[in-house]
């Protein structure tokens, strides 16, 4: 295969990924070169924030890969208060960050629904629409996605982890609560309503092969999603899939397979909105920094109130758990002026390819 011709088309196959997928060296730099060059070129050196509020650790879901899932006795579980997370909304707004995203565990009772239905409208209302508002909470009915989308979320992920069902079933419990098909509904379902649709994979993890990485890609194309997050696979102790940590790739390979795959996925979609998460920098301390120079455009300083962030770890050595949001945010300014970039503060910063449609 011919490096400069594939990363001069707009459509790519399979092998054409993988072969992308397994560069190395000077190879794999000129692609992330390229996938910086095309993102200039679509999207400018904008780079957008997300205030993110880990709103409650309570989880009914068992995901074998993740610190908060139900099965882990080992962490106190909390819910923010009203107040808390709107103290965590006025931050957003004092520090200019245009968006908030606001995460948690899984729950389907009602009184979680009215909750983020409640936060949402209110948080809208008070800032009269100025913070726009990501949601990440889970698999809901079609019902509950539509209350909170009137009530003034815009945007919401839901990660699959991986488009590939025997993979799937390999790092989430096989049964009913932890449903592919269900999961795929919901993505569907979600666009239909009208939000701005995310979803997103983990990078490296056991039992994954490039071939699986790049059905990842073509998935995302084919579902045509407005934004992807993306993050190297970290192990965390309390949780099944430990037990592989001495199979992984290294971190280092598992990082630079993350920097191909957003740039894979930059070539493939240059429109859509990427996130640098926050797993690249805790792998790598220049991770987010070369994330974005690989061809994302997303960054989300963490607000939550700091007595909580050390019990919301998906993944452990979590950066930032003890950084102030503020010298977050300045530390991040300065580190995306040193790559030519430029943090874009009060705007949303949604997702161009959403509205080419
Ligand atoms: S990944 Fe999400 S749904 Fe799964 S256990 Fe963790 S917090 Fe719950």
């Amino acid at each position: 295969m011919n490096l400069e011709t594939i990363l001069n088309n707009t459509e790519f196959t399979k092998e054409e990924l993988v072969y992308l997928l397994s560069l190395e060296g000077q190879d794999m730099q000129r692609l992330l070169d390229r996938a910086l060059e095309v993102k200039l070129r679509e999207l400018g050196n904008g780079v957008y924030l997300r205030g993110l509020i880990e709103f409650s650790n309570s989880c009914k879901k068992d995901c074998l890969y993740c610190g908060v899932r139900c099965s882990n006795k080992n962490i106190p579980r909390y819910t923010l208060t009203d107040q808390e997370v709107f103290d965590c909304a006025e931050l957003a707004m004092e520090m200019q960050l245009g968006s908030l995203a606001i995460q948690s565990g899984e729950r389907s009772d009602r009184v979680f629904a009215d909750k983020i239905e409640y936060l949402v409208s209110e948080i809208s209302r008070r800032y009269n629409n100025k913070l726009g508002i990501t949601l990440s909470c889970g698999e809901q009915s079609e019902d509950v996605y539509r209350r909170w989308f009137n009530a003034g979320a815009h945007r919401y992920l839901l990660r699959i982890e991986s488009s590939n069902t025997e993979l799937y079933y390999k790092i989430h419990p096989r049964n009913q609560e932890h449903s592919y098909d269900v999961r795929i509904n919901g993505i569907e379902t979600l666009k239909k309503v009208g939000y701005q649709t995310g979803s997103g994979v983990m990078i490296g993890l056991p039992f994954q092969s490039l071939e699986i990485l790049a059905d990842d890609l073509l998935f995302f194309k084919n579902t045509d999603l407005a934004m992807v997050g993306m993050g190297p696979f970290i192990p965390h102790d309390e949780t099944p899939l430990y037990e592989y940590k001495n199979e992984l790739l290294s971190d280092e390979m598992r990082m630079n397979l993350t920097l191909k795959m957003i740039s894979c996925l930059r070539l493939l979609m240059p429109r859509i909105n990427m996130v640098a998460a926050t797993a690249c920098q805790t792998i790598d301390k220049q991770g987010r920094e070369k994330a974005i120079l690989a061809g994302a455009n997303i960054m989300m300083p963490n607000l939550t109130p700091l007595k909580y962030r050390e019990n919301y770890l998906i993944y452990p050595n979590k950066q930032n758990v003890k950084d102030r949001p503020i010298d977050a945010k300045n530390s991040l300014h300065l580190k995306m002026e040193a790559i030519n970039h430029e943090i874009k503060y009060n705007e949303w910063g949604d997702s161009k390819a959403f509205f080419d449609k």
